[in-house]
C-alpha cells in the first residue's frame, strides 16, 4: 500500500508469557473506516493501546503514523499527531456539562485555549448532532448514546487524522445503532481515518472498508469484510472457540 496512514509491523504486546498482541502487522489507509474483530480476549483493545501508548507501546515491532514512527512516544504526543481514541469503557464525569466534558479534551488533549477553545468544542458537539438544549445539563442524565456521543465528540475536538473506536455500540438500541452507523460515515467524510473494534456485526460490517481478524493475540485474516465474515476459521473462532 502506497503512503498509508498507519502502518503497524510486527508488533507484539506480552504480560508476563501472554502474548496478547502475538506478531501482528497491518497497514491502514487514508480516508479508510477499517474493522477489527475478534473474540473477547483475542487482543483487540490491547493493539488499540498498543497503538495510542496507554499506558506503553508495544513490546516489539514498530508503528508509524503517517510515516513517522509513534512506538515509545507518551499518549500525550501521539494524541497531539492527530491520532485520538475512545474507549470501551466511557470515561464520565457526571457533575460536568458536555460542553466543559468537551473542553477537557479541547484544553489538555488540543491545547486550544479561549474562543478557539470554544469554537472547538461546538464543532465537535455539532458534529456528533449532541442536542444543543442538553449542552450545558450534566452529563450524568444522559441516554448511553448521547454519552457516545460525547465521547466520540471529545475524540474529535483534537481534529485528528485518526479516530480509533473501541466498541462504541455497546449497551445501544438498535434505533441508536443505526445512528451511529450514519455518524461514522459523516465523520468519515470530512476526512478522518476510523479503525473500529465492534462486536455488533451488524455496525461493523456495515461501515467498515477491510475487515482484521485476531484470533488469540494474532491475525486470523484481513480483507475485504464479506469475504472475511465468511471464512471457515472466522466462524470457528467465533463459534467454536473456548474463549467465546
Ligand atoms: P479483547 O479486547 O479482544 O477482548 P484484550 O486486548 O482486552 O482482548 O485482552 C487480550 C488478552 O490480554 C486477554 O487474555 C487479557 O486478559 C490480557 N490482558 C489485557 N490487558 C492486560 C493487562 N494489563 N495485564 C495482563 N493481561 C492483560
Ligand atoms: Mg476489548
Amino acid at each position: 500500500m502506497p503512503d498509508p496512514i498507519l502502518d503497524i509491523s510486527n508488533v507484539t504486546k506480552t504480560f508476563g508469557g501472554l502474548a496478547a498482541v502475538n506478531d501482528v502487522s497491518f497497514q491502514v489507509a487514508r480516508g479508510e473506516i477499517f474493522g477489527v474483530a475478534g473474540p473477547n480476549g483475542s487482543g483487540k483493545s490491547t493493539l488499540f493501546n498498543c497503538i495510542t501508548g496507554i499506558p506503553f507501546g508495544p513490546s516489539k515491532g514498530d508503528i508509524k503514523f503517517e510515516g513517522r514512527r509513534i512506538d515509545g512516544m507518551r499518549p500525550h504526543q501521539i494524541f497531539r499527531h492527530g491520532l485520538a481514541r475512545t474507549f470501551q469503557k466511557d470515561a464520565e464525569f457526571p457533575d460536568l456539562s458536555a460542553r466543559e466534558t468537551v473542553s477537557l479534551g479541547a484544553h489538555y488533549g488540543a491545547n486550544l485555549r479561549g474562543n478557539e477553545m470554544t469554537v472547538a468544542c461546538e464543532n465537535a458537539l455539532d458534529l456528533v448532532e449532541f442536542a444543543p438544549s442538553r449542552r450545558d445539563a450534566e452529563t450524568a442524565g444522559l441516554s448511553v448514546y448521547g454519552k457516545k456521543q460525547l465521547m466520540i465528540a471529545s475524540a474529535l475536538v483534537s481534529s485528528p487524522s485518526i479516530l480509533m473506536l473501541d466498541e462504541p455500540a455497546s449497551g445501544l438500541t438498535r434505533p441508536e445503532i443505526s445512528e451511529l452507523d450514519k455518524l461514522l460515515f459523516k465523520v468519515n467524510a470530512t476526512g478522518v481515518t476510523i479503525l473500529i473494534i465492534e462486536h455488533v456485526l451488524g455496525l461493523l460490517l456495515s461501515v467498515s472498508q477491510r475487515l482484521l481478524v485476531l484470533n488469540q493475540g494474532a491475525i486470523l485474516t484481513e480483507g475485504d469484510p464479506q469475504t472475511v465474515i465468511r471464512d471457515e476459521r472466522v466462524v470457528e473462532a467465533y463459534l467454536g472457540g473456548a474463549t467465546v
